[in-house]
């Protein structure tokens, strides 16, 4: 997960016209709300920009889907709450409540692993479920969201991984944040088998690429490792490539190596 800057998106024109419209129809009783997809759908190009055509959930590129934009507080229902929720209907065509994903993130699948039904679907737990906002007058500042957030920095930063791929909290964090990100990686389908696969490879070309970097200094110890030889690192790290920030970790766990401590503060 990287963070990502929603308020950096480019809106066509017209676009948020169009939104105000769709709430004021949906408001009045003139129309339901799938009536009216076209809306955010419109702007599936416009948020994969923001992420390089990534996922925002779990950073892969396989993004076939219609439904490609998730509304992050559900738009229809909330699952799991009490009073029964019918969803953040005011923020149906708001353009901040929207996030990028895959439909392994999105929607409920069954894990091949374990047999568990994950995926985020219509869910949006929330640690004090007193301040749950249900409707728009009500404080929605209040709420404090279990899913990690790629639009909060602070979120995002909690997600760490295994070297072997699994996902995992960052050490030394709350027991409040941990319980956070364990609940997101089951949501959002983070330790699918096929992503843990994914982030496995990926490790295993990193470490392949580190070793051949330390045979050469080995062999040469007065010569530091050119520029050259460090790009497809630095490459891994690139927000523009599929799983980065997980490179990102993979290649930090190597800085006992001064010239990965050097290659670090390029990024
Ligand atoms: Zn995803």
């Amino acid at each position: 997960m990287r963070y990502i800057d929603n308020s950096k998106i480019t809106l066509p024109t017209g676009w948020q016209d169009k939104s105000n419209e769709a709430k004021r129809q949906i408001e009045a009783g003139e129309k339901k709300i799938n009536e009216l997809s076209d809306i955010w759908r419109e702007l599936k190009n416009n948020l994969s920009q923001l992420s390089f055509e990534k996922c925002w959930y779990c950073e892969c590129k396989e993004i076939r889907s219609d439904d490609a934009v998730d509304h992050f507080r559900p738009k229809n229902r909330v699952s799991n709450t009490t009073p029964q929720h019918n969803g953040y209907t005011w923020l149906t065509f708001d353009y901040k409540n929207y996030r990028y994903s895959c439909t392994f993130c999105n929607s409920k699948r069954k894990n091949p692993s374990t047999g568990e039904t994950e995926g985020k679907g219509d869910e949006f737990p929330l640690i004090n479920e007193n301040n749950r906002a249900y409707k728009e007058s009500d404080n929605i500042k209040l709420e404090k969201p279990i899913l990690l957030d790629p639009c909060e920095l602070n979120d995002v930063k909690l997600l760490d991984f295994t070297h072997d791929g699994y996902p995992c909290p960052r050490p030394n964090i709350s027991e409040e944040k941990r319980e956070r990100v364990i609940k997101s990686i089951k949501l959002y389908h983070l330790d699918h088998q096929l992503i843990i696969d994914k982030r496995n490879d990926l490790a295993l070309k990193i470490y392949k690429k580190i070793d051949e970097i330390n045979s050469f200094l080995e062999l040469h110890p007065d010569i530091e490792p050119s520029q050259s030889m460090q790009n497809e690192l630095q490459d891994f790290m690139n927000s523009r490539n599929e799983l980065s920030a997980f490179a990102r970790r993979i290649i930090m766990g190597k800085r006992e190596h001064d010239w990965i401590e050097d290659l670090i503060c390029t990024i």
